[in-house]
């Protein structure tokens, strides 16, 4: 089972890939691909509908009551190229990128690059990946930074972020040119691209005992992959007409940058689907008054070098269990009636969990609890898989804990709404 994790880490460079994996396994799991912009006479059975890089599945029957969604997202911190990319100088080619959400600057220095994303053509939108060692970001040499373990690396967005990708001259269209020979069209056929770097190293397990998962992007891949098993599993149950509630995925893009847009947890994706569901705006609120949300999304493990960095009685370890996570001024979402209903998922799956606090003196990061629970009115309970060096390019999260999130997620999405 952690193989298909690890396989779904390196298959999904960008949110744009992330969808097309889902949308693979859904379909192999008889799910049908609906369309937005079609007129929907039945949305019963095992369906999903992609919008760029967000994505809503469910499994809905005329018995159902409310619906059991699990919330997540796509995208992960990382360098993006810039539109005009093209740029270098003392005999070096290089790109024009900009930070994507919140990055740990440092971690993208000294690794071999890909690019990857999706390209607008004349045709439509083709995704691309190019797996190669394209592009590093070279950090400057200690006998040129002297103070550099003293003073702390100070690194400028706009300045000592640009990945070196060759020698010579830049032309105004190096990087057009590049992609559109990549992808198999000519340069003017490439309208517009939306491209991202990111790190070729692929996902392992590590430690002594193999007790971790070493990989790019965990937050928040690994729960896309859980809650993707998890609708699997309720998508089997509603062909064989055993499924409670409706189940729902909704993999909502750009939490990492405040969650406003197109497919964003605040914007329509959620809502209007759900009330296309159920067929009809007067049978959408009853149904969201008896549904409950998961907001799915990586936890801080305490960290051993840091640990003052962390609430002493509220210390998570890794391989302990799905971590629920409370925030009194609701950067989480979660309240007491959200928590006793994951908690009694956990107690169904056998699984025990734990409870994240982030230290009072210090800001919170969130979710996309808070804006999925604001935009929909359902009780939201955020939880995670307790992870070390959130926002790295590349970070840590156990071996158990990813299997023993899918067996609370399929407890939860198969449990009746109270
Ligand atoms: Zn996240």
């Amino acid at each position: 089972m952690l193989d298909d994790l690890l396989a779904f880490i390196d298959a999904c460079p960008t949110p744009f890939h992330v969808v097309e994996h889902t949308s693979q396994a859904l379909r192999a799991g008889g799910f049908c691909e609906m369309n937005e912009a079609d007129a929907w006479d039945d949305a019963t059975g095992n369906c999903f509908i992609s919008r760029g890089g967000g994505l809503v599945a469910w499994c809905h029957h005329t018995q159902s009551t409310g619906f059991r969604i699990i919330g997540a997202h796509t995208d992960s911190p990382n360098l993006r190229v810039a539109p005009q990319p093209d740029k270098g100088g003392f005999g070096y080619q290089q790109l024009g990128v900009e930070v994507y959400g919140g990055v740990l600057l440092n971690s993208w220095l000294d690794r071999d690059l890909g690019v990857a994303g999706r390209v607008v053509t004349p045709q439509g939108q083709r995704l691309f990946r190019i797996d190669e060692p394209i592009l590093r970001v070279p950090q400057l040499a200690i006998h040129l930074d002297r103070e550099v373990n003293q003073a702390g690396l100070l690194l400028n967005p706009q300045a000592h972020l640009s990945p070196i990708w060759g020698l010579g001259m830049p032309t105004s269209g190096d990087f057009r040119d590049f992609v559109a020979s990549v992808i198999g069209v000519l340069p003017h056929e490439v309208l517009a691209f939306d491209a991202m770097c990111y790190d070729l190293t692929p996902a392992v397990i590590g430690g002594a005992h193999q007790e971790f998962v070493f990989a790019a992007r965990i937050d928040n891949q690994v729960s896309c992959w859980a809650g993707l098993q998890a609708l699997l599993h309720a998508g089997d149950l509603n062909a064989a007409g055993n499924l409670a509630d409706s189940a729902v995925l909704c993999l909502f893009d750009h939490e990492e940058v405040g969650s406003v847009a197109t497919a964003g947890a605040t914007s329509t994706l959620l809502p209007h689907v759900l009330e296309r569901i159920v067929g009809s705006r007067e049978a959408l609120h009853p149904a969201l008054a008896r549904s409950v949300c998961v907001s799915a999304d990586g936890a801080h493990a305490t960290h051993p070098n840091y640990s003052e960095r962390h609430e002493p009685n509220h210390h998570i370890g890794i391989n302990q269990g799905p971590v629920i996570k409370r925030n009194a001024n609701q950067r989480y979402a979660t309240d007491a009636v959200g928590e006793a209903a994951f908690v009694a998922a956990c107690e169904v799956a056998g699984i025990s969990h734990q409870v994240y606090m982030h230290r009072a003196d210090m800001a919170c990061g969130s979710t996309i609890g808070p804006f999925a629970a604001a935009t929909t009115g359902i009780t939201t309970v955020d939880v995670g898989v307790a992870q070390l060096s959130m926002h790295s390019a590349r970070e840590i999260c156990g071996t158990q804990d990813p299997i023993d999130f899918v067996q609370s997620l399929k407890a939860f999405v198969t449990h009746t709404n109270p």
